[in-house]
């Protein structure tokens, strides 16, 4: 027999029992998410082992204080000057409002789901928003009415 094609033969047999055994080891971290309305359910790795994200309350953060790797929101000294705000309470709150704002006025808002996000980050179980579905809809009124202020040629 060949040897060349001996080696190759055992190296691809060596591959295929590696991908296999990583396969087998983690089964229980693929789950389906809801791809919305129109989507399919797309199948996505759970990653686990991340805290709690204060604006989204997906476990997706690395360390406190980083941008959250879900919502892309940080919670420090550096995003609260430039808000404006005096405390972290409050710019949990304006980004909350901003992160839960939905794409239609007054569409129901699902604080807990998806039970996990698209990027394969879990909702913690112990989250809980510091905003209401009533306060999210204000907001929405508010920034709909100043976005149709500033649009020149619309009357006000
Ligand atoms: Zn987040």
């Amino acid at each position: 027999m060949n040897r060349p094609i001996l080696i190759v033969a055992s190296l691809a047999l060596v591959t295929a029992l590696v991908a296999w055994l990583v396969f087998r080891s983690n089964p229980s971290t693929l789950v389906k998410v809801e791809g919305g309305a129109k989507q399919p359910k797309e199948t996505v790795e759970v990653i686990l082992g991340l805290k709690t994200c204060e604006v989204c309350g997906y476990d997706a953060l690395k360390e406190a204080g980083m941008a959250c790797m879900n919502c892309g929101y940080a919670i420090n000294q550096q995003t609260m000057a430039q808000e404006m705000l005096a405390d972290e309470h409050s710019l949990v709150i304006q980004y909350q409002l901003d992160y839960f704002l939905p794409d239609t006025l007054g569409s129901p808002i699902h604080f807990m789901k998806p039970r996990v996000s698209k990027k394969g980050y879990p909702k913690s179980a112990t989250w809980k928003p510091l905003v209401f579905e009533s306060e999210v809809f204000e907001y929405h009124k508010v920034i709909t009415e100043l976005e149709q202020a500033r649009t020149p040629g619309k009357p006000q």
